[in-house]
């Protein structure tokens, strides 16, 4: 019942109006989400919003609360597939919430705050100038401060959560609470939320150390990414998680799926856990692909792959 007002709402001149005249940042309606999702497929999105300060974020999604209509903040989307139907609601992207402050804590310890808009690489790029460790491995890893904690984005043996001390959650009713990592559920690429739950920002407690190092150990992730990843194309990093003791894009290769293709969403030929757009596929490519590979990959091999990425919206 809740979701039937807000679709009925969405479509509302004085809605529209009011929520346009609410923030200085951009109200988009029935914007195509294509053009941001990192693998370049998606539906329109009956509105998407793009505050400009967490004071706006706060007013705008207790007003979508107050009419009931459904929404998801996003980051980079890096790590997202919008279905070709669009997503029925508010898409809130939080670019504009782009604020860092650094702290000097004892023991050559550093707080960086960093809202949730940041991206992760804009932290990368300071703690090779500042010399702060603990953040190399996030070096070409293309999300957001937001989307990386909610995915508890990781490579090479690190986790955000690793480095992570704090994040301040706006909950319903329009409080900002200051949560404590320790108090956070989290597990392997994922973060688990109260419903309707947005990440504002967060603090990272990297270490001063020697620059030199910092920086080469940067230069080496980024080189690994280059050689590895298929970065010449759009692509929305890893599909599916990686099984307990098997990497997916190894299983995926030794069952002859490198390659595959449907419509132009394609298994990469250069790792077989990322599927590229070879230019004009939809979302419906990309999941038919998703599926096929579940499929051969337990008919197989007997496992069952859990997909990475978040899947959202209406089907075309
Ligand atoms: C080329 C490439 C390489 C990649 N390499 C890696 C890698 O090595 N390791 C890795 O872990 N990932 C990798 N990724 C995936 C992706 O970059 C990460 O998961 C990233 O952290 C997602 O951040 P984002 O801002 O793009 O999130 P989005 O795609 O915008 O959102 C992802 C999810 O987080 C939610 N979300 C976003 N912001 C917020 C917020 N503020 N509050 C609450 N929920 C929020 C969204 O609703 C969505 O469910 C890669 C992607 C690409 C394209």
């Amino acid at each position: 019942m809740a979701v039937e007002k807000g679709i009925w709402m969405i479509r509302d001149a004085l809605f529209r109006e009011e929520l346009k005249n609410m923030i200085l940042g951009q109200v988009l309606f029935d914007e195509p989400t294509d053009r941001y999702t990192s693998i370049g497929v998606g539906g329109k999105a009956d509105v998407m919003i793009l505050p400009q300060a967490t004071e706006e974020l706060i007013r705008v999604v207790s007003y979508l609360q107050d009419h009931q209509v459904s929404f998801i903040a996003v980051g980079n989307w890096t790590n997202l597939i919008v279905k070709d139907g669009g997503y029925r609601g508010a898409i809130i992207c939080l670019k504009g919430l782009h604020e860092i402050s650094v702290e000097d804590k004892e023991n050559d310890m550093v707080s960086v705050y960093a809202e949730a808009g940041v991206a992760l690489g804009e932290i990368v790029n300071l703690s090779a100038n500042e010399a702060f460790g603990g953040i190399e491995f996030c070096a070409g890893i293309p999300g957001s401060v937001g989307g990386g904690i909610r995915m508890n984005a990781g490579a090479y043996g690190s986790e955000i959560k690793d480095i992570l001390e704090w994040v301040n959650l706006l909950e319903r009713g329009g409080k900002i609470l200051k949560v404590r990592r320790d108090d956070l559920d989290f597990a392997y690429r994922n973060l688990n939320l109260p419903e309707g739950s947005v990440i504002t920002g967060a603090s990272f407690l990297l270490r001063r150390g020697k620059r030199e190092e910092i920086r080469e150990r940067i230069t080496e992730t980024l080189g690994l990414r280059k050689k590895k990843h298929p970065l010449g194309y759009r692509s929305a990093g890893s599909i599916f998680k990686n099984p307990r003791g098997i990497p997916a894009g190894q299983l995926i290769d030794e069952i002859g799926l490198k390659g595959a293709r449907i419509g132009d969403a394609k298994i990469s030929e250069k790792h077989g856990n990322f599927i590229v757009n070879l230019g004009h596929a939809k979302a419906a490519d990309v999941l038919a692909l998703i599926e096929m590979v579940k499929e051969r990959v337990l008919k197989e091999k007997g496992i069952t792959l859990e997909v990475e990425v978040m899947i959202v919206g209406d089907n075309g």
